[in-house]
């Protein structure tokens, strides 16, 4: 079974919108020798990445060989009117198509801590949408380990859901990478022994930093989204950082993950599914990963995570 444990459905996407994740797109393409036009890529961005019923996807995954997508949403607060209402609709809205799909999708509730609501929106999002867990990103601007970061964890732990988490310094470049290290989850894995905590893209370049945690805090995994990019660029590179991350932390930590749909102009789902499978026989002399391996990280290990949601 191949599960995508980090992807964004976007129910519905205006310009603006569609011109942030081309940025994305094209800084992602520029750092594996891609020149893609951001005027282009917004023009793309606004006709294949809106995908109110998930049929998109549903192709994606089907073309890649993918089984179940985690999809997750999105709530930036500080973004002018970003009123509770539309961060509501577009939960329920992605809610909804998981709910049509229960053996292809899962879906994670996106909810700023900093909203004053947020706690009532979560709790509508578990309790009466159906969705699993809280996709948060302290990048944004906020400490994930604060009082109102925190009172969304203990609704998720109550029932027993799972929280993706950004880490790492972001495309397009900005700033709010600091709340986004992956050593500030430290409290959250020990206050929330019962929560599994997935921190996006093992921080990135701070990947040492997750792994010296994820080491020794059991409930920390991380996800491989966007490590196509530098699999893409240094092949080498990827296989000797992803063997050092599997013998430091263990091969029941890391998830396969994408960041769909922006980086699918880059390296296509199908392509990246691809060069994780060809770990066994292509990596450089030296490096070598298991079969078992590779199938732990493509969806074995995703599985002991999110199988109880799955019919
Ligand atoms: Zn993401």
């Amino acid at each position: 079974m191949i599960i995508d444990v980090h992807y964004h459905l976007v129910p519905a996407l205006g310009r603006g919108t569609a011109r942030h994740m081309a940025k994305y797109t094209v800084e992602a393409a520029r750092r594996v020798g891609l020149d893609l036009d951001l005027e282009q890529c917004t023009q793309e961005a606004l006709e294949t990445f809106a995908d109110p019923e998930g049929e998109h996807l549903l192709k994606r995954m089907d073309d890649a060989g993918i089984d179940v997508t985690v999809f997750c949403m999105v709530d930036n607060y500080a973004i002018p009117g970003s009123t509770l209402e539309a961060a509501r609709v577009a939960n329920e809205r992605a809610a909804a198509v998981a709910l049509r799909h229960p053996d292809r999708f899962v879906a994670l509730a996106g909810v700023d801590p900093r909203r004053p609501e947020a706690v009532d929106l979560l709790r509508r999002c578990l309790d009466d949408f159906g969705m699993k867990g809280l996709k948060l990103h302290p990048d944004h601007g906020y400490d994930p380990v604060s009082p109102e970061s925190f009172a969304l964890y203990e609704i998720v732990q109550e029932r027993k859901g799972v929280v993706l988490i950004h880490t790492g310094p972001i495309l397009p470049p900005g700033r709010g990478a600091t709340y986004a290290h992956p050593l500030l989850l430290e409290d959250l894995a020990v206050d929330f022994p019962d929560l599994p905590v997935i921190a996006a893209h093992m921080g990135q370049a701070w990947w040492r930093d997750w792994a010296g945690l994820a080491s020794v805090q059991s409930t920390l995994y991380g996800d491989l989204a966007e490590w196509q990019i530098l699999a893409k660029r240094s092949f080498p590179l990827f296989c000797k950082d992803l063997r050092e991350i599997i013998d430091r932390v263990g091969i029941e930590k890391v998830l396969f993950g994408t960041d769909g749909p922006v980086l699918d102009p880059v390296v296509s789902s199908a392509e990246y599914v691809r060069i994780v499978k060809s770990l066994t026989e292509r990596s450089p002399h030296g490096i070598k990963f298991m079969p078992e391996e590779t199938a732990a990280i493509l969806g074995e290990n995703a599985v002991r995570i999110f199988g109880t949601f799955l019919p």
